[in-house]
């Protein structure tokens, strides 16, 4: 039995990590030893200090990445699968302290943290099958006179942005690949959860990846460091994830030098529920997709549609689901509904439970943040949501399930269309040939068909409208960090 108490545990697997910049295979500290700090969500406490990069220390990295890129091109892909597929390994054997060490930054209940050390852990397994996969083509010309050789080559150095609410899978997602492809780096993760990626970066380095090709900075003058970055010239590829604000943004920044760009953005996904689904699968859906990660992801159920028959039923089981869900740190035994990140976050789920009220919803269970310490909101599920409310439209980013029946398929196709966004759609019927018929109607770029959970390393994850541009993981996400050059062969008679 471990001897280790609970609270030596956390406090061991914040100081196991380095907390300094790594650049071109070393750590360092930031440019006049600038620090910042990092917060647990459920305190509101300062967990640790970690360094604060200057926009000079940014140009380091770049510098650092741009070096490294000539030879790393050169590795073999196989070597580069190995090196993966190490990674992989390693965090795997990890998983239990690289969880706890992202509960204790953002917040999630352990066994969602652990989880997601898996999920991240496969972009890497995946990627390294991928690796010795990259294809090209031979053809003859159409008039017979000529050959066409066309083969995929490394995009270059990429920079790559991560947000705080998967702050792992978010970041394996996009350097799974770009190791696959033969790309070095810059990552930067959200300031707010920068461990875990600092302790990625000590593994990948344990894996064998050569000093150069991935280089983290942390940094909270993040516009000021990251623009010049982008700007530079040098940097061939921006993999963004993140808010569709910021996205906007980055892609001005992209356009003066035409830079590559994958953006992962924000999602409002619809939820739903005809009345001929299997009810009990519907509310187990529901809840995987609005509570995973403490309703805190692109992809949460963000509107609940449910056919007029059924809506006071599903509504009931769903209600007895969410009341019964334990609130509290993390770490706790059995915690599902966990802190938000950040005060912030509470103030803005206030804000929209508010105006939905205001416009006429009902609360039927929870509707306030609990009072501190940390940033809790209660798990709530609010029905007769009108269409024209705040939270049908913003992404919530918290524990909120409104529900807004609907009479016909027409109708909440259009409903569920009715937004920018254009991440992820949920439906749940038995009907094959209705899912079939509302599959092709959404505007959206994946589909859960009675599963409320769509990620998969395996599968192309991504968005159309304003919910993104590009996609990740599956087969076609190393395409994102690859050109396609080809090569006219003139063929003498
Ligand atoms: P965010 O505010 O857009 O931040 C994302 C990242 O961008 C962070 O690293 C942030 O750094 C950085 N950033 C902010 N301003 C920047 C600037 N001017 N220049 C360069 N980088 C900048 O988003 P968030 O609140 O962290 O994450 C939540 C959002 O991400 C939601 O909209 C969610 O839907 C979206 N998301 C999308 C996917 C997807 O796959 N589609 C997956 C997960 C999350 P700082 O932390 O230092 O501010």
């Amino acid at each position: 039995m471990s001897t280790v108490s609970p609270v030596n545990r956390e406090t061991a697997v914040v100081d196991s990590v380095n907390k300094e910049l790594f650049i071109g295979g070393k750590w360092q500290q930031a440019e006049g030893g600038k620090t910042l700090p990092v917060y647990d969500p459920a305190t509101g406490k300062v967990l640790c200090e970690v360094a604060d990069a200057s926009v000079a220390d940014g140009k380091a990295a770049l510098d650092a990445a741009v070096a490294a890129q000539h030879d790393w091109a050169q590795v073999a892909p196989r070597e580069r699968g190995e090196i993966l597929r190490r990674a992989y390994q390693l965090l795997v054997d990890r998983k239990d302290e690289l969880g706890l060490l992202m509960t204790m930054e953002m917040g999630k209940p352990l066994a969602e943290a652990t989880g997601e050390i898996q999920y991240a852990a496969e972009f890497f397994r995946w990627f390294a099958e991928e690796a010795v996969r990259i294809d090209g083509g031979y053809a003859v010309a159409p008039n017979g006179s000529g050959r066409f050789l066309v083969m995929k080559q490394p995009v270059g150095p990429s920079i790559l942005i991560t947000p705080w609410n998967f702050p792992m899978a978010m970041g394996g997602r996009k350097i799974g690949p770009a190791i696959a492809a033969g790309c070095t780096m810059v990552m930067k993760p959200a300031s707010q959860t920068p461990l875990s990626m600092l302790a990625l970066a000590g593994i990948l380095s344990e894996a064998g990846l050569p000093d150069g090709v991935l280089n983290v900075i942390t940094t909270n003058k993040t516009g000021e460091v990251m623009e010049p970055m982008i700007r530079d010239g040098r940097a061939r590829k921006l993999s963004f994830t993140g808010s569709t604000g910021v996205g906007r943004k980055l892609l001005e920044q992209c356009a003066d030098n035409v830079m590559r760009t994958s953006m992962e953005l924000g999602g409002n996904a619809p939820f739903m529920v005809f009345d001929d689904a299997d009810l009990d699968a519907a509310v187990e859906g529901c809840m995987t997709a609005k509570m995973r990660n403490i309703g805190e992801a692109c992809t949460a159920a963000n509107r609940i549609y449910v056919q007029r028959g059924i809506v006071d039923e599903f509504s009931r089981r769903l209600v007895e689901r969410m009341a019964a869900l334990p609130m509290g740190r993390g770490t706790e035994d059995g915690v599902v509904v966990g802190p938000l990140i950040d005060e912030a976050a509470v103030t803005k789920v206030t804000g929209l439970v508010d105006d939905a009220k205001q416009r006429g919803a009902t609360v039927l269970t929870g509707g306030s943040a609990v009072d501190g310490p940390g940033n809790f909101y209660q798990a709530t599920v609010l029905t007769d949501v009108p269409q024209d409310s705040r939270i049908a439209r913003e992404e919530i980013f918290g524990p909120v399930a409104p529900i807004t029946p609907f009479d016909t398929e027409d109708e909440v196709i259009a409903s569920a269309n009715d937004t920018e966004y254009g991440l992820v759609s949920y439906i749940y019927t038995s009907d094959l040939n209705r899912a079939l018929r509302v599959s092709e109607r959404l505007d959206t770029g994946m589909i859960g068909l009675n599963q409320g959970l769509v990620s998969n390393p395996a599968a192309p994850f991504g968005g159309v409208k304003q919910s993104g541009l590009g996609r990740e993981g599956g087969t076609v996400g190393i395409e994102e960090f690859l050109e396609t050059k080809y090569v006219a062969i003139g063929l003498q008679a």
